[in-house]
Order: structure tokens, then sequence, then C-alpha cells
């Protein structure tokens, strides 16, 4: 067994034929400190714990175990994309929104903690109004629409303009049981007929838009700019075009007094807020766990 290529191992060509857990972890975790990844030491045990088909405790309990070498390859392989940037839930192929699980790829957007606000504000209103038809504009994953169907009664339509993020979206779905319960539409929320292809009627409305500006991508993480769909990132504009449309077609499909959620940017919230006010009454914005304001909410009035 070659020492060094277990300090190294993604930039030796010639990998040993065997290791520990704990000699590959240690390697793996320098890796990602060198590459300069932001949880070096959690990436790391994950993406080991995968490779090895173990949890945590084991990984730990068993350090000294022999890894062999098809393992060990598989591992570099997986170094190599963290440490270009791929981000670990890509990686992975799933992540874990609303303590259920999703399936994640380039197609849609990685479901984020901030988004589970939303969730929670909609769960809220669902059970204190007895509310059962939401629509999800812009599901992307499912992340929202499968939220809601699994925590309530509710029957869903979740909209997406791409037609491969919805079939993530109905994956996800199934993961967890509640196909039966969501409609799947594909439809541009900017197309006249939007409002047709929707339906009507809607109890409440649910939205995670795309709201960076076109002139903000550069500033994002490389793993988030390099990796997730510019689609599900930007409204290649001010970052405010899909709250102009929401208040066009808000008053079309969401009964009087029905509810609007909908995620903001923070440095836009009043701006989104005073777009979406004039159909609105009762409206509030919810911080995240962070204090950035993250949440808009309100009721459809009847004006
Ligand atoms: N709802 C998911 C979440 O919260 O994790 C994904 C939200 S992502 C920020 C926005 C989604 O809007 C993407 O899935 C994207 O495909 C979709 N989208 C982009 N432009 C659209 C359009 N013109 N009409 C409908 N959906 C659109
Ligand atoms: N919160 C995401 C980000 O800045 C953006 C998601 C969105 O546009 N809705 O990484």
């Amino acid at each position: 067994m070659k020492k060094s290529t277990l300090t190294n191992p993604i930039f030796d060509s010639i990998l040993p034929d065997e290791t520990t857990r704990i000699q590959l972890l240690r390697s793996t975790i320098e890796q990602f400190q060198l590459a300069g990844i932001r949880d070096p030491d959690r990436d790391a045990e994950i993406l080991l714990c995968r490779i090895l088909n173990i949890n945590h405790i084991k990984l730990y309990f068993d350090r000294e175990k022999t890894v062999h070498r098809p393992e060990i390859r598989e591992l570099n392989e997986i170094i190599r994309r963290r440490t270009q940037g791929e981000p670990l839930q890509y990686i992975l192929g799933e992540t874990e929104f609303y303590g259920l699980p999703f399936k994640c790829d380039t197609r849609a957007l990685i479901p984020r903690p901030e988004t589970e606000i939303l969730v929670d504000t909609a769960l809220k209103f669902i059970e204190e109004n007895d509310y059962s038809g939401v629509i999800d504009i812009g599901t992307g994953s499912g992340a929202i629409a499968v939220s809601i169907a699994v925590n309530t009664d509710c029957r869903i339509t979740a909209a997406d303009k791409s037609e491969s993020a919805l079939k993530l979206a109905l994956n996800n779905a199934r993961l967890n049981s509640v196909d039966s319960f969501i409609d799947f539409v594909q439809a541009d929320i900017f197309a006249p007929d939007f409002p047709d292809i929707a339906k009507k009627g809607y109890d409440m409305l649910v939205c995670n838009p795309p709201y960076v500006a076109l002139d903000e991508i550069d500033s994002l993480d490389d793993e988030i700019k390099n990796y997730e769909p510019w689609e599900a990132l930007t409204d290649y504009n001010d970052g405010l075009n899909f709250y102009r449309r929401l208040k066009e077609i808000i008053p079309e499909i969401v009964k009087i007094d029905g509810i609007v959620i909908v995620e903001l940017a923070e440095n836009r919230a009043a701006q989104a807020k005073s777009i979406l006010s004039p159909i609105l009454r009762d409206v509030k914005i919810i911080p995240d766990l962070a204090g950035k304001l993250r949440v808009l909410c309100g009721k459809r009035s009847s004006k």
C-alpha cells in the first residue's frame, strides 16, 4: 500500500489496493479542505457513508475496517466531482425537505431549507381554514406540492414550464406516495392562456419563483450558478417578473379570500409587496430562520 496515495487520492493516478475507513475519511476531508469546500467534514462523512453503504455510527465504530480498491476508486470519482464544485445533493441524487425524501438532479432547483417556512405557513392556513384546492406554480422538484400533499387532504395542481422538472416532481410524489393527490401541469405562467390551463377557483396559491435578478447571478456561489438550472433561479430581468405576472393571474385563478403565499428575495421584499398589495389584503412578510424577509402572504381581496 502506498502511503502517499492515501493522503492525496485525487491527484494520484495509482490508487491503493486497500486502506482503512478512517484513513479514507481523513484524506477525503483533506481534499475538501484544500478545495475550499464549506463543510469538509460533513461532506466527507456523508459521501464515504454513501459509498460504503453504512451509517455514520458504523463509520466511526468500525473505523479500522478495510476498504478495497473498487470503493476507493468510486470515492475518488466523487471527490473529483465535489472538489469541482458540484453540489452534494446532486452527487447523492437526493436530499431531505420538510423531513421528507426528495430525488434531486439538475432538472430542478435543490429544495432550500428556507422554503420550509413557506410550507409551514401554507399548512397553518390550510388547517385553520379547511382549504382543499391548492396550486403550486414553478413546482420544480415538487418540494412544496409534495410536502403539502403529505401533510393535508388537499388536491394540488403542480405547474411548471419545464417538462423535465415535472417528471422529477412526479417521481418525488410517487416516492412519498402522494401522486394521486397532485395534478402535474406543464404551463408557462407568462402564456396568455395560463389561467385556463392551470384551472381556476383555488383556495390557495403557493409559488417560489425564480427571483434572482440577471445582474445578480454573478454574485451567487459557483455551486449554484454553475450547476442549478438558471430557469429556476432568474427571470432574466430584474427578479420581479413573476410577481407582476402573479398580480395579473391571481384574481383569475384564486377565490376571493383565498390565500397567496410567495417566496421573496430579501432585497426586493418591499417591491414585491407593493406589486402584489393592490390585489391582496392582510399582507404579511415572514422572516426565515436567518432573519431574512423570505415569505409574503396575503388574502385575495375582492377588488
Ligand atoms: N418549487 C421548487 C422549490 O421551491 O424548491 C422550485 C422553485 S424554482 C425557484 C422555480 C421554478 O419555476 C423552476 O422549477 C422553473 O422551472 C419554474 N419556471 C421558470 N420559468 C417558468 C415559467 N415561465 N412558467 C412556469 N414555471 C417556470
Ligand atoms: N434562494 C435561491 C438562491 O439564491 C434562489 C431561489 C429562487 O430564485 N427562488 O440560491
